[in-house]
């Protein structure tokens, strides 16, 4: 969606509300195609007192194989995006403001970069999740196993004998 701020810029308290959804079923992330369902964005772009800003509420599901156990997870995610608009900026490049010479904002481009930038490094199906034994390969999220201690580290198997008598 390209967004044309002609209006926004020209006049002081006006205001345009943006809600639409943006596909990005075809994004691949490390060898999956994890957005199954389009972004949702809302929020507002508005001038109050010549300066122009735009609020973003950018919400998107993360649909992909748990990183510990393996098991199919969806998990919500979103990004809040709060900035100024200017058709130009004088001096260094900043984080807070986007330029649009032409009085044009590309805002599938914006969401495009700020969702990529946004997916979670790990990706589990819950904060506790136990992952699999590396042992027997169970799920130890539905069933126990019984060879969790082969997996402890030598100096503190020692320990767990000690405390064991
Ligand atoms: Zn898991
Ligand atoms: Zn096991």
């Amino acid at each position: 969606m390209i967004l044309d701020l002609k209006s926004i810029f020209a006049a002081e308290g006006s205001a345009k509300q943006i809600d639409y959804e943006f596909d990005m079923s075809d994004t691949e992330f490390s060898g999956v195609f994890p957005l199954k369902t389009p972004v949702s964005v809302s929020g507002r772009v508005s001038n109050s007192a010549g300066v122009v800003s735009l609020l973003l509420d950018i919400r998107y599901v993360y649909s992909a194989p748990c990183d510990r156990c393996g098991e199919f997870a969806e998990r919500g995610h979103n990004v809040i995006l709060d900035k100024m608009l200017a058709v130009s900026i004088e001096g260094e490049d900043s984080d807070t403001i986007i330029t649009v010479p032409n009085m044009k904002l590309d805002v599938d481009e914006l969401v495009y970069s700020e969702v990529v930038l946004d997916i979670p490094y790990k990706h589990l199906c819950n904060e506790e999740c136990k992952g699999i034994c590396s042992v027997c390969g169970k799920n130890l999220n539905r069933e126990k196993c019984t060879c969790e201690k082969k997996e402890i580290d030598p100096r503190l198997a020692k320990l767990a004998e000690l405390l064991d008598n």
